[in-house]
């Protein structure tokens, strides 16, 4: 007695699966372990940057209408009274008539509002005076305190992945520690009694399991830390004695295979026993047949078992909702407009996830299949460049059509 598919389409199934992905509590963590990680709260500037006005180049701090008549002809000369340098500040006023060697970094002297830089000028006896034989604009080469971050702005706002770059700033801001998610937890069972291990020899009616490692990096890529990585037997006692297990200790469950209609299917046979999960018929190619469920809160995947099917149903689906669960803004892998370089059938009614090749053609990328697109083959994943996405409206597209690509990796130049 097997229970009757629900139907969905490709957005619905979206929905739910990122409706069940609530994010996980967010803790502070210190930025060294934040890279590419998702920012959970808006980082709101406490001061300003720069915090103070400052030189942007070594050179005199001078009082700008002191120069207004210097010229070739004309030089002004100026007594040097102070030094200003990164770190130290001049503590004293400066008045009409005096400058200061300020360097690149160094706090503007009180009184003054410009800086000549070195090679604009000429010292004379020693550093005691400058010659200048141009007038300066007031404000030249100062960094204004607040031009490049204001106090009490959002520099970084919630949800973003931050990068190397981002940390930085929160590093001036004062920020040791931002507010992250933890890596969701991640449970990977494959099953079948035909899969072998990549290192053992093959033998008559068995295949080597692709989709185990394929996942447990993919996984590993999208931020999450295996709790389990292992091969289940075609049973579906111990599929559902494994899976309860998984939940125990993860936060989210993916079974490879076992799902579909066969005799020996035990992914399948195992839902009741699991609880909470129903088994989808989602209108998408490839990704069928597949099982969602949030069992004990926590978020159960029944992948099918084709390669193709897999990483299909992971970029559309899983890595979405790893990505929330993050708290991750940004859940797909980046889309790009892309031009198609040959014909392509779709039928409207279904989302086609199509593994394509891209090139550069006079600066646009242009999509063509990576091989046919049968789900049990490897090799038009491994040439793909990304999956374009033919939208459940649209039918047979043509050659030359615009459509949108989810990138997986730019192709070589
Ligand atoms: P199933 O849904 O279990 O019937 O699997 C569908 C197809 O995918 C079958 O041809 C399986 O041999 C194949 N398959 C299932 N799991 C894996 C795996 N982990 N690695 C490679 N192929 C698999
Ligand atoms: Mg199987």
């Amino acid at each position: 007695m097997s229970p009757r598919p629900r139907e969905l389409t490709y957005a619905e199934a979206r929905e739910r699966v990122l409706a069940a992905a609530v994010p996980l509590p967010a803790a502070h963590e210190p930025i060294a372990r934040a890279l590419g990680r998702a920012l959970r709260r808006d980082l709101v500037a406490p001061h300003a940057l720069p915090p103070f006005d400052n030189s942007a180049m070594d050179g005199w701090a001078v009082i700008a209408a002191d120069l207004a008549s210097a010229s070739p002809n004309a030089p002004v000369r100026v007594p040097v009274t102070g030094v200003a340098a990164a770190g130290r500040p001049l503590e004293r006023v400066l008045a009409r008539g005096e400058a200061a060697l300020v360097m690149t970094g160094a706090p503007i002297p009180a009184g003054t509002d410009a800086v000549v830089p070195f090679e604009d000028g000429s010292r004379e006896d020693g550093d005691a005076a400058a010659r200048f034989t141009l007038p300066v604009r007031a404000g030249a080469n100062i960094r204004r305190a607040g031009e490049d971050v204001t106090a009490g702005e959002v520099a970084l706002a919630a949800g973003r992945e931050l990068s190397a770059h981002d940390l930085a700033l929160a590093a001036s801001l004062g920020f040791a520690e931002v507010e992250l998610s933890p890596a969701p937890r991640v449970a990977v069972l494959s099953t079948g009694d035909e899969l072998l291990d990549p290192g053992e020899p093959l033998r008559p009616g068995a295949i080597r399991d692709s989709n185990l490692p394929m996942l447990a990096m993919l996984v590993t890529q999208a931020g999450g830390v295996l709790t389990l990585a292992e091969r289940l037997p075609d049973d579906a006692a111990r599929v559902a004695e494994r899976v309860r297990e998984a939940v125990e200790v993860s936060d989210v469950v993916l079974t490879i295979g076992g799902v579909s209609a066969g005799d020996f299917d035990p992914v399948k046979q195992a839902l009741d026993a699991i609880g909470e999960i129903e088994l989808w018929r989602v209108a998408m190619r490839p990704g069928r047949p597949q099982a969602f469920g949030a069992p004990h809160g926590r978020l159960f995947f029944g992948l099918p078992g084709n390669p193709a099917s897999v990483a299909c149903v992971f970029e559309a689906l899983v890595r979405p909702a790893l990505r929330k669960l993050q708290g991750h803004a940004a859940l797909d892998r980046p889309r790009v407009p892309v031009r198609l370089a040959s014909d392509l059938e779709s039928r409207a009614g279904r989302t086609d996830f199509v593994r394509c090749a891209l090139e550069w053609r006079l600066g646009a990328l242009w999509a063509l299949p990576a091989g046919a697109q049968v789900s049990g083959h490897l090799t038009p994943q491994s040439r793909a460049h990304a999956l374009l996405v033919v939208p459940e409206d649209a039918g047979r597209l043509q050659r030359g059509d615009e459509a949108e690509a989810l990138l997986l990796r730019m192709p070589e130049a």
